[in-house]
C-alpha cells in the first residue's frame, strides 16, 4: 500500500473503505497485526520520542485520525485519500464482523465501561459475538493477555490512549492469539456512550478537536502538541520546496 510521511509516522493512503477491506484480510491472517490510529498528538509524540516512533511504524495498517493529519499531509504536497477516524474505523467494523465468525474483545477505560460499551454494541449488532472485556487499569498484563486467549478472540479493541496501548500491543504481539488489534484511545467511553462525539458541523469544519477541548478542557496540557506539530509541518514544507528547488 502506498505511504505518505507525516514527520516521520508513516501513513496507509487509505480511504474508510479501503481500510476496513485492510483489516478484514488482516483478519483472515494467521499473525496478528497491529492497527494504529495516529492524530496530530500522536504524530508529535512520535517526533519526540524516537521509541514510540518506531512502535508505531511496526503497525501493519496506520491510518489518519483526524484532520490535521490530512491538513499535514495536503501542505507537504503527499495528500491522504480520507481521514478514518478510529471511532469510525471501528464502529463500521462492527458491522462486517457481526457475522458471528470474528470474537471481539473490548479493552480499556475505566472499571465498568467496557462493559457498558460491550451492551451497547450488542443492542446495535445482536449477533454480534462480544467474548470478553477487561478495564484498561491494570498491572499484571500477562493476566490480560490470557484473558484473550482464553476467550479466543479475534479482534481486540485495546483503548488505553497513546502511546499506552501501542506499547502494550506491540509488547504482546507474539503471545496473543487475536489476529487484529487495534489502537483507539477514547473510544470505549464513545461506545459506552460516555463522551459525545462532535456535532457533525463541527466534524465538517475541522473543529472535532476544540469540541473535545471544550467538552474536557483537562486536554489542554496534551492539545499544546498541535502547534508544535503544526510548526514542525511547515518546517517539513520548507524543507520540502528547497529540495525540490535545489
Ligand atoms: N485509559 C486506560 N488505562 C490507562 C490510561 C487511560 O484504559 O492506564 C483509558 C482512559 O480511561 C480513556 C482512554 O484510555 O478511556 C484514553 O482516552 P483519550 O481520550 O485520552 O485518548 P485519545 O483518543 O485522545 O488517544
Amino acid at each position: 500500500m502506498e505511504k505518505v510521511d507525516i514527520l516521520g509516522v508513516k501513513f496507509d493512503n487509505v480511504t474508510m473503505d479501503e481500510a476496513i477491506m485492510e483489516v478484514l484480510r488482516l483478519l483472515k491472517n494467521n499473525e496478528t497485526d497491529m492497527v494504529v490510529t495516529p492524530n496530530p498528538e500522536i504524530v508529535q509524540l512520535c517526533v519526540d520520542d524516537p521509541a514510540v516512533m518506531d512502535v508505531i511504524n511496526s503497525a501493519s495498517l496506520t491510518v489518519a485520525d483526524g484532520i490535521g493529519v490530512i491538513y499535514a499531509a495536503r501542505m507537504l504536497g503527499t495528500p491522504l485519500k480520507e481521514k478514518v477516524p478510529g471511532f469510525d474505523l471501528a464502529s463500521n467494523l462492527l458491522r462486517y464482523i457481526e457475522t458471528g465468525e470474528y470474537r471481539l474483545f473490548l479493552l480499556g477505560a475505566a472499571p465498568g465501561v467496557a462493559e457498558k460499551a460491550a451492551e451497547n454494541i450488542k443492542a446495535k449488532y445482536p449477533r454480534i459475538d462480544i467474548c470478553g472485556t477487561n478495564d484498561g487499569y491494570f498491572s499484571d498484563e500477562e493476566r490480560i493477555v490470557n484473558k484473550i486467549n482464553e476467550c479466543e478472540a479475534d479482534i481486540c479493541f485495546v483503548c488505553l490512549g497513546a502511546p499506552k496501548q501501542e506499547i502494550f500491543i506491540k509488547r504482546h504481539i507474539k503471545d496473543t492469539c487475536a489476529k487484529v488489534m487495534i489502537g483507539l484511545g477514547g473510544s470505549m467511553d464513545v461506545f459506552a456512550g460516555n463522551v459525545k462525539r462532535a456535532p457533525a458541523w463541527m466534524t465538517r469544519m475541522g473543529l472535532e478537536w476544540l469540541y473535545r477541548l471544550l467538552s474536557n478542557p483537562k486536554r489542554m496540557g496534551r492539545m499544546m502538541k498541535i502547534p508544535v506539530f503544526l510548526s514542525n509541518v511547515k518546517k517539513e514544507q520548507k524543507k520540502r520546496s528547497l529540495e525540490k528547488v535545489g
